[in-house]
């Protein structure tokens, strides 16, 4: 249920209302916009009577949201949520542009990558320490040697990181150095994992299940930001369909609907969506233009070589002129870089 308090409302108002609504055992959410007071109730409201509201001076209008969703949804914060990663903003016309290697190999491999991809404009270095791996038996990352070549370059280049966590075990460390924790397609639903990131300070990137609904997705959202971290930022990176040429399918219309539904950035992780490095480059310029909030790109010096993931990744060259394109493109639609 969301309250809708009049232009002219004073603070007491808001608190008289708030008290209303605290006996009745709901939280709330406030949201204080151009010109208005929100206030969105947490909790149980499928048996209370909104006129118990409307009769109060201070209430424009009172109505029931249907979605399982509340903190995420775009009814109870109408505007864009930017994020602060560090100090590069994202959402409401700021793009993410997040590049590197899938893994994290060597020091100098991610350096070189991440020298090459800041020239171009990406604003974040990715990489991966701990990968989840379908087979035991593939390389499974340089765990926390990887993490800390990450802070390495991280001080040489300034580009803030961008690694998956999948241990609950490692909350801590990655909460004190990693500026924006990923959460992996495989961990969408790990709901003990999500709850536990609503202790950390550090904005969390989620991605998209394998074959996760839009609801189910946001729902993972709700479950951190229930818990206390509201900085999250949602990555749609293709969904399993019948098609087997390509790795997954990459699902355009979510960037729209997402939108519509939560206030969120939401970025797109070509890469992992096609499988092929050609296949990336087209997706990439159209995610922008359907109104995603930032892209994720593997990027590798020597994709031959690569220890996870060589067919997927740009070479640097080819993500330099990529970028040039996606400029232009943002710039179309109003958005900076
Ligand atoms: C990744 O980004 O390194 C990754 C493993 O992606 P996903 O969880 O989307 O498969
Ligand atoms: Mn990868």
């Amino acid at each position: 249920m969301i309250i809708v308090l009049k232009p002219r409302s004073t603070h007491e108002d808001l608190t008289r209302v708030e008290q209303m609504i605290k006996r009745r055992g709901l939280d709330t959410h406030i949201v204080e916009g151009s010109g208005m007071t929100i206030i969105g109730c947490i909790g149980d409201t499928s048996q209370i009577d909104s006129k118990l509201f409307e009769v109060d001076q201070a209430v424009e209008k009172v109505m029931h949201v249907q979605e399982p969703y509340k903190l995420a949804n775009r009814a109870f914060h109408p505007e864009d949520s930017v994020i602060d990663i560090s100090g590069v903003k994202v959402g409401d016309g700021h793009l993410a542009m997040i590049a590197g290697p899938c893994s994290v190999e060597s020091f100098e491999q991610v350096l070189d990558i991440a020298r090459a991809v800041k020239a171009s404009g990406a604003n974040l270095l990715r990489g991966g320490a701990f990968k989840p791996r379908t087979s035991p038996y593939s390389f499974q990352g340089l765990g926390l040697e990887g993490l800390e070549i990450l802070c390495s370059v991280k001080k040489e280049t300034g580009l803030p990181i961008v690694t998956e966590l999948m241990s609950p075990d490692h909350l801590d460390i990655f909460n004190e150095k990693v500026d924006l924790i990923q959460i992996g397609a495989r961990n969408m639903q790990n709901f003990d994992l999500l709850k536990q990131l609503g202790q950390l300070n550090r904005p969390i990137l989620l991605k998209r299940g394998l074959n996760a609904t839009y609801e189910e997705w946001i729902m993972s959202a709700e479950y951190i930001m229930a818990s206390g971290n509201e900085n999250v930022i949602l990555c749609e990176r293709g969904v399993r369909t019948f098609e087997t040429y390509t790795r997954n399918t990459l699902d355009l219309q979510s960037i729209p609907v997402i939108r519509k539904l939560t206030h969120l950035p939401i970025i797109v992780d070509p890469s992992h969506a096609g499988g092929k490095w050609w296949l990336a480059e087209p997706m990439a310029k159209a995610s922008i233009a359907a109104g995603a909030d930032g892209l994720m790109i593997e990027v590798h010096n020597n994709p031959e070589c690569a220890l996870c993931d060589g067919a997927q990744s740009l070479k640097p060259e080819k993500y330099n002129t990529l970028i040039t394109e996606i400029k232009e493109i943002a710039k179309v639609i109003g958005k900076n870089i």
